[in-house]
């Protein structure tokens, strides 16, 4: 009944190919990959009728194979277009029922049309073998050219979508994108260069199968060479290219393999310097928050004057199938929230008048400092100081000049304090100094210089002299074993009192 001919052999070859194609696609999860599949198995059922076309000697034997071929060769566009929506992100115009109906319809149609054709002769008017030609010689009828010009519509859109995924495409999916899009041109370079420019290049044959099959391998490689359509969607592309955080994608070996404008702006190189190298490599020039990883929760880059401060989330992404995969890892800038965090800190800590600590930041300081000293077994004073006759100050000069007179007393002792020292604004014109290392003898000195250097001091307040003088009381922990701060700070203030008591601006030690 088939009488093999030389002719079909390459077609045979491209027939096992396709096969091939289609079982290695059977195998993947995604959607795309499942079409790549069908498409596949269209072709190779195409092409195998083709064969078995080509093999039949007699009239009545071909024209049964070119019946047949029409199964896988009637769906094979709009398989081909449902590829080219998955592949380049556009699933979502699958929902539309009208595109869904009409890439479902036209197959059968197609199908109906060529099976019915002996009644109507739309598809083809006469069908004939001609001596010496391998396949049959048709006349195409009315739908035949309904057909040609929706597969030319299908082709041309899918490559404006293929080459449209490429343009846009992340460098991640550019190699992918130019197989895709390649993959997708060829046929219709092919049927072009045959229908408008008469280029035939099989004139005896039909080429446009190889044309398919060639495609079907660009496509093959698109989606398993560069594991392609695993990752980020195309659709998200925008969103990332204009978002106001950094996003760089790692590889399961932790390398850049891409990063958003964002990101690119943040590590100040062109994406090609960056896509390949490993984030503490790239972010060497700039100081890191932490020595350690480079991206924990938190990531610090300074530069020049600048500090940023960004937090980090970090998701998975990829892996699937039992690989490991990547991760993305997004920078979100929080540098104005920790500025207003830090302020806040700042301003918890400080003596709004005065600019010294407060009351409050004091005694926590200074419990940390008890507790160390007394691990450590090493001595420390308090000083408890009180400016005298303040009252007085007040109702002479103002309020104004009391405030003023506080601002200054605050500076004069600060600045004859050691950066180890606690200084503080115990409350309305009570201050209070922590001396750690500092035993009797050294803290009555200290008390002393203080007490000196206020007496010493000329206000000036609007042109007007304000002299004012200190009362002090000083407590050493004489055993740092069995003192709390409380009792100390007890004992400093009982000294205080008895310096008012002998006369003010003097020092007095407590028992
Ligand atoms: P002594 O020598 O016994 O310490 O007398 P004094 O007048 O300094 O003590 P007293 O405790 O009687 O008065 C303290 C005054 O300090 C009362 C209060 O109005 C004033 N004062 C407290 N806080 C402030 C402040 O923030 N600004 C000003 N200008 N005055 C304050
Ligand atoms: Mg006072
Ligand atoms: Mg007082």
């Amino acid at each position: 009944m088939l009488e093999f001919t030389p002719t079909a052999l390459p077609f045979l070859a491209s027939f096992m190919l396709t096969v091939g194609l289609a079982l290695v696609a059977a195998g993947r999860q995604t959607a795309a990959a499942r079409t790549f599949s069908a498409l596949m198995v269209g072709l190779s059922v195409w092409t195998l009728c083709y064969v078995l076309e080509l093999c039949s000697p007699t009239q009545e034997g071909k024209s049964l194979w070119v019946m047949a071929k029409y199964l896988g060769a009637s769906p094979t566009p709009a398989l081909w277009f449902v590829f080219c929506l998955q592949a380049t992100g556009r699933a979502d115009w699958l929902r539309r029922p009208f595109l869904r109906g009409a890439l479902t319809f036209w197959p059968l149609l197609t199908l109906g049309v060529v099976w019915t054709n002996g009644a109507h002769g739309l598809m083809w008017t006469d069908l004939r073998l001609e001596p010496g030609l391998p396949e049959l010689q048709t006349k195409h009828g009315a739908y035949f050219w309904v057909y040609a010009a929706g597969i030319y519509l299908l082709m041309l859109i899918s490559t404006g979508l293929f080459a449209q995924f490429y343009r846009t495409a992340q460098p991640l999916f550019r190699r992918q994108g130019l197989l895709l899009t390649l993959g997708g041109f060829v046929p219709l370079a092919g049927r072009m260069s045959e229908d408008l420019f008469g280029l035939d290049l099989l004139p005896r044959v039909d080429e446009v199968i190889f044309f398919f099959l060639f495609s079907g391998v660009l496509f093959a490689l698109a989606l398993f060479r560069y594991n392609g359509l695993r990752l980020v969607p195309v659709a998200h592309h925008l969103v990332i290219h204009h978002i106001q955080a950094g996003i760089v994608v790692l590889d399961p070996a932790g390398r850049i393999v891409d990063l958003n404008p964002f990101a690119q702006a943040l590590f100040g190189l062109p994406a090609a310097e960056v896509v390949g190298a490993r984030p503490a490599d790239v972010l060497k020039g700039l100081n890191l928050g932490s020595a350690g990883e480079v991206f924990g929760d938190e990531l610090t880059l300074t530069r020049g004057e600048t500090t940023l401060h960004f937090s980090v989330q970090r998701s998975p992404i990829g892996g699937g199938l039992g690989r490991d995969g990547g991760q993305a890892v997004v920078l979100f800038d929080v540098t104005e929230r920790r500025e207003a965090e830090r302020q806040l800190e700042r301003l918890a800590r400080i003596d709004a008048l005065t600019g010294v600590f407060n009351r409050r930041h004091f005694l926590e300081r200074a419990e940390r400092e008890v507790a160390q000293s007394r691990r450590e077994c090493l001595t420390l004073s308090v000083l408890m100081l009180d400016i005298d006759r303040f009252k007085g100050i007040n109702d002479t000069h103002g309020h104004a000049a009391g405030d003023a007179v506080l601002r200054e007393v605050a500076r004069t002792c600060q600045s004859r304090l050691r950066p180890t020292d606690l200084f503080a604004r115990y409350g309305g014109e009570e201050f209070v100094a922590l001396l750690p290392g500092a035993d009797v003898a050294e803290a009555t000195a200290v008390a002393e210089q203080l007490r000196q250097a206020v007496e010493a001091l000329r206000i000036e307040f609007a042109g007007q002299p304000i002299r004012v003088t200190l009362s002090i009381g000083v407590a050493a922990f004489s055993n740092a074993v069995h003192t709390t701060l409380d009792s100390c700070m007890q004992r400093a203030d009982g000294a205080l009192y008895t310096s008012k008591a002998d006369g003010r601006n003097r020092s007095t030690v407590a028992a």
